[in-house]
């Protein structure tokens, strides 16, 4: 997608403090971090929206898995597994989701009130 900021990232045209890559997706540190861990999980592919998963079918399904998967081993690695981190996933403007590239927020390093705002 050519004017989509995350495709821009990945293909290397914008720069990004990465902390993990791999086949299929890359995490980097967030541009406004709201806790002291604060990293994106991004697919490599341009999916739009979490409301775009279930048209992938298995794929797509294995993919926001694989998201997850990355997402608390990068927790554990830090070291916020034991005392707790939150992964959002906001879809679409009501949510607050700004840039329309799938990703997870992995959020972590203080502690986290609910509901959420
Ligand atoms: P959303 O609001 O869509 O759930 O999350 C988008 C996230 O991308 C925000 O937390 C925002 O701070 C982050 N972001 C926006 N532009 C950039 C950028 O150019 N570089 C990085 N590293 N993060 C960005
Ligand atoms: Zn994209």
């Amino acid at each position: 997608m050519a004017d989509c900021l995350f495709c821009k990232i990945r293909d290397g045209q914008i720069p990004y403090k990465g902390v993990y890559q791999d086949d299929r997706c890359f995490a980097f540190e967030d541009i406004n971090p709201q806790a002291p861990t604060h990293v994106l999980v991004v697919p490599r592919e341009h999916v739009a929206t979490a409301n775009d998963v279930p048209a992938l079918d298995a794929a797509g399904e294995a993919l926001v898995g694989h998201l997850f998967a990355v997402a608390a081993k990068l927790a554990a690695e830090r070291g916020v597994d034991g005392p707790g981190y939150r992964l959002v996933m906001n879809c679409n403007a009501g949510a607050g989701q700004t840039v329309f590239h799938l990703h997870l927020h992995l959020l972590g390093g203080r502690r986290f009130g609910w509901p959420p705002g």
